[in-house]
């Protein structure tokens, strides 16, 4: 389990590593800002780069 703080220091949740798979967005209750969660490792095995090389 991983502990989100904010920018001010407040525990904003707990989650797994794996439990987002999307952004979320959490009002602090203490500075009243939103947050923007992303999960920590984007899922490698997906294809979604286009293999560009120069030349
Ligand atoms: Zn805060």
């Amino acid at each position: 389990m991983e502990n989100v703080r904010c920018n001010c220091g407040a525990m904003l949740l707990r989650a797994d590593e794996i439990a987002l798979r999307g952004t979320i967005e959490i009002k602090c209750r203490r500075c009243r800002t939103v947050n923007s969660i992303r999960p920590a490792r984007p899922t490698p095995d997906r294809h979604e780069r286009p293999r560009t090389r120069p030349e």
